[in-house]
C-alpha cells in the first residue's frame, strides 16, 4: 500500500517543486517506488524531471476528468528513477470544468487508488493556491510536507494552511496530517534566518524536520537540464541535503505507519 504526500505551501516560489522532485529521486535511490503527481499547471515538476510538457498527452489533467487512467497518462522519469503524472498548462481549465462536476474533490484520489500497491510512496507537487486542485492533493493525503523559508512571514503565511488542514481534515480526510515542515533555502549566515528557524522548532517541535536544505545553485540549475538536482550534482550540498531528508523522510514514515 502507498503512502500518499503533499508538497504544499499557497505561497509561490518557496521551493515546493524543487523539494518534490529532489524527494522523489532521493526516495527512489533508497529503493522506494516513487510516483510524482505533479499538480500544478506550471509544469514545473514535470520538466523537472525530464519529461517535456509540451507533448505529453494524456496529462494528469485528462485523469482529473476521467477520461483515462493513471497507467495511461504516466511516464518514467528518465533522469529521476521514479514515475511522473505530469501536468501542462491545460491543467488551469481543470479547476474551472471540474466545479460543476460531481466528487470534485476527490477525481484524484479515486484515479491514484488503482495504482495504490504499485508505489511505496505517491508525492504531489501542489500549486500555490489552496484552489480545488489542492484539495485533491490533500483529499487523498496521508501528510502534508511544508516547505518553508526562514523569513519574517513564514509564520503568518502557515496559519493558512494549517487552517486549510484542519478543515480537510474535519470534512473529507480524517486521516490528513502535516508530517513535517521543511527548513530550505537556508542560509546560517544570515541571523534572522537563524532566529526564525529556532521560533519554528520552539513552536512545532519535532515537526520540524532536522535536516535542513541550504541554499545551494546546483539546485537551482538543474531543472534546466531536465534533472532532479540530487542527479544533476550528486555531491553538491544541496543534493546531499536532499538524500539525507530522503533517509530522514523514509524513516518517519516508516515510524508512523509501520503497523498499519
Ligand atoms: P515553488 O514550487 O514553491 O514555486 P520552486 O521549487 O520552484 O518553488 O523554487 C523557486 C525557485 O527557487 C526556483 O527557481 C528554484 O530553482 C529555486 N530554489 C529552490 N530551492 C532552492 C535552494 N535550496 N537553493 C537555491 N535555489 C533554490
Ligand atoms: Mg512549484
Amino acid at each position: 500500500m502507498s503512502r500518499v504526500f503533499c508538497v504544499a505551501n499557497q505561497k509561490g516560489g518557496v521551493g515546493k517543486t524543487t523539494t518534490t522532485v529532489n524527494l522523489a529521486a532521493g526516495l527512489a535511490r533508497l529503493g522506494r517506488r516513487v510516483l510524482l503527481v505533479d499538480l500544478d499547471p506550471q509544469g514545473n515538476a514535470t520538466m523537472g524531471s525530464g519529461v517535456d510538457k509540451r507533448s505529453l498527452d494524456p496529462s494528469v489533467y485528462d485523469v482529473l476528468l476521467e477520461s483515462v487512467s493513471v497507467a495511461e497518462a504516466r511516464r518514467p522519469s528518465p533522469t529521476g528513477g521514479y514515475d511522473v503524472l505530469g501536468a501542462n498548462r491545460e491543467l488551469a481549465g481543470a479547476e474551472i470544468e471540474l466545479v460543476g462536476l460531481e466528487r470534485r474533490n476527490m477525481r484524484l484520489q479515486g484515479a491514484l487508488a488503482a495504482v495504490d500497491s504499485q508505489y511505496d510512496m505517491i508525492l504531489i507537487d501542489c500549486p500555490p493556491s489552496l484552489s480545488l486542485l489542492t484539495l485533491n492533493g490533500l483529499a487523498c493525503a496521508h501528510g502534508v510536507v511544508v516547505p518553508m523559508q526562514c523569513e519574517y512571514f513564514a509564520l503568518e503565511g502557515l496559519s493558512d494552511l494549517v487552517n486549510t488542514i484542519k478543515q480537510v481534515h474535519a470534512n473529507i480526510n480524517p486521516a490528513l496530517e502535516v508530517i513535517g515542515i521543511l527548513r530550505v533555502m537556508f542560509d546560517a549566515r544570515i541571523t534572522l534566518q537563524a532566529q526564525v528557524s529556532e521560533q519554528l522548532k520552539a513552536h512545532f517541535g519535532d515537526r520540524v524536520f532536522d535536516t535542513v536544505i541550504p541554499r545551494n545553485v546546483r539546485l537551482a540549475e538543474a531543472p534546466s537540464y531536465g534533472m532532479p538536482g540530487v542527479v544533476f550534482d550528486a555531491s553538491s550540498k544541496g543534493a546531499l541535503a536532499f538524500l539525507e531528508f530522503a533517509r530522514e523522510m523514509a524513516a518517519r514514515v516508516d515510524g508512523r505507519y509501520a503497523a498499519a
